[in-house]
C-alpha cells in the first residue's frame, strides 16, 4: 500500500487502536475497515430516513443526514489529500458524525434532550459514539464496532465535563485542554462546509429564501456576480450550481491553505504536537467572517422560517408524545427494549426514539395515539 502520510496525521502505526484487540485486517488499513464497519452499520442506513433540515416527506430532492455525510466525507478528504493527513480517518469521521441524530433534525434532538433533563440530557454527538461504542449489534467478540480510538475520539466533537470524566480514553482530552487529530478538526470543518452550501441550495430550491435576499450576503454575490460575468445569460438552478459550486471550492482552498500555514507555523514533528496545539484546521479571517454572515442568514431566513418553525412543532410534539407514553408506561416499548430499560433506566428510551427514521416515528406515533390504527 502507498503511503503519504505527513508526520503530524494520524497512521495504523501511531494509534491509539481499539478497546478489543482484533487481528489485524487483510487488505485494507485499520482505518478503512472503521469506514467499512460504519457503511455496513444499521444506523448508517437509517441517515437516508432522517432530516437534514427538510423533513423526509417534504420532496425527494433535499438532502438527507446520508446525502449530507457523504458531502462531508467528500469535502474532508480532498482536503485531507492535499494536506497529507489520513484521508479514511476522515472519511471514517465524516460517515460517522450523525449517527446518532434524532429523527426531525435539530427539533428531534432539542425535544429529546428537554425529557431526558432529569436523566442526563440527550446530546446527538454523545449519541453517535452511543452508537458505534455499544448500540450496533453485529459482532460476535462486542458490542457497537470496536472503532479505532482516533475515529471514535473524532466523533465525539464536544461534551460536558461530566461525560468526560465518565466516557475515559476519548474523555481525556476535554478535560487536559488538548486538541483531537488534524483529521478530526477537518471533519469538523468540512461539516460546516457542506451544510452552508446545501442549506442555500435546498433553500433556494424550497423557495422558503429567494435569489435577492441572497445576494445581500457577501459570499454569495461574490460568488454569483463570477459567474454572471462568466455565463451572462445563465439563469435559475443552473445559475445556483454554478454559484454554490465555486462558493465550496473557495472554501475548500482557504481552508487548505490556511490550515497548510498554521501547521508550518506551528512547526509540528509529531502527532502529539497536535494535541497540545491549539486548532489548527482552520479559514482565514476574511472567509470565517464571511462564513458567520452566511451563516446568521440562514438562522434567520431559514432556520426559523415560518414554514420550518411548523414543522419542527409538530417534530417537537412527536418526540414528547412518544417519550411521556414510553415513560409513563415501559410496556409500550418493544420487548427488547423492554429489558434494556429495566438495566438503563430512561436511557433506553431515548436510545429507541433518538434510533427511529423521520417516518418510523410519525408511524410510530399513529400506532400509539390513532385509535384506529394497530
Ligand atoms: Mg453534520
Amino acid at each position: 500500500m502507498m503511503h503519504d502520510f505527513a508526520v503530524y496525521a494520524v497512521t495504523p502505526e501511531n494509534s491509539r487502536g481499539r478497546r478489543v484487540q482484533e487481528d489485524p485486517p487483510a487488505g485494507r488499513s485499520e482505518f478503512q475497515r472503521d469506514r467499512d464497519r460504519i457503511i455496513h452499520s444499521t444506523a448508517f442506513r437509517r441517515l437516508e430516513y432522517k432530516t437534514q433540515v427538510f423533513v423526509n416527506h417534504e420532496g425527494d430532492l433535499f438532502r438527507t443526514r446520508l446525502t449530507h455525510s457523504l458531502e462531508v466525507a467528500q469535502i474532508g478528504r480532498s482536503v485531507a489529500r492535499n494536506l497529507h493527513l489520513n484521508e479514511d480517518l476522515v472519511e471514517a469521521i465524516a460517515l460517522a458524525h450523525d449517527l446518532g441524530h434524532t429523527p426531525f433534525g435539530h427539533a428531534g434532538q432539542d425535544a429529546l434532550n428537554e425529557c431526558m433533563k432529569d436523566h442526563g440530557g440527550f446530546e446527538h454527538n454523545l449519541q453517535s459514539l452511543r452508537v458505534v461504542d455499544v448500540l450496533e449489534e453485529r459482532y460476535g467478540l462486542f458490542n457497537g464496532l470496536n472503532l479505532c480510538f482516533e475515529t471514535r475520539e473524532g466523533i465525539l466533537k464536544h461534551c460536558s465535563m461530566k461525560n468526560a470524566k465518565r466516557l475515559g480514553d476519548v474523555g481525556e482530552r476535554f478535560i487536559a485542554n488538548q486538541r483531537p487529530s488534524l483529521e478530526a478538526q477537518l471533519a469538523n470543518l468540512a461539516d460546516e462546509i457542506a451544510y452552508n452550501n446545501h442549506d442555500v441550495d435546498d433553500g433556494l430550491r424550497s423557495g422558503l429564501i429567494d435569489q435577492e435576499q441572497l445576494e445581500g450576503v457577501g459570499i454569495f454575490s461574490r460568488h454569483l456576480s463570477m459567474v454572471r460575468k462568466r455565463y451572462p445569460d445563465i439563469a435559475g438552478r443552473r445559475l445556483v450550481h454554478e454559484t454554490v459550486r465555486r462558493m465550496i471550492n473557495t472554501l475548500v482552498a482557504d481552508l487548505t491553505q490556511q490550515s497548510m500555514d498554521s501547521i508550518s507555523d506551528a512547526r509540528l514533528d509529531s502527532l502529539n504536537g497536535v494535541r497540545s496545539s491549539p486548532a489548527l484546521i482552520g479559514f482565514s479571517e476574511t472567509i470565517r467572517q464571511e462564513q458567520q454572515e452566511l451563516k446568521k442568514f440562514l438562522r434567520e431566513h431559514l432556520y426559523r422560517h415560518y414554514q420550518v418553525s411548523r414543522m419542527s412543532n409538530k417534530a417537537r410534539h412527536t418526540v414528547e408524545m412518544l417519550f411521556n407514553a414510553f415513560s409513563s408506561d415501559t410496556r409500550l416499548l418493544p420487548p427488547a427494549d423492554q429489558s434494556r430499560f429495566q438495566k438503563e433506566g430512561h436511557q433506553a428510551i431515548a436510545d429507541y426514539i433518538a434510533g427511529m427514521t423521520d417516518r418510523y416515528a410519525i408511524r410510530e406515533y399513529r400506532r400509539l395515539f390513532a385509535i384506529e390504527e394497530s
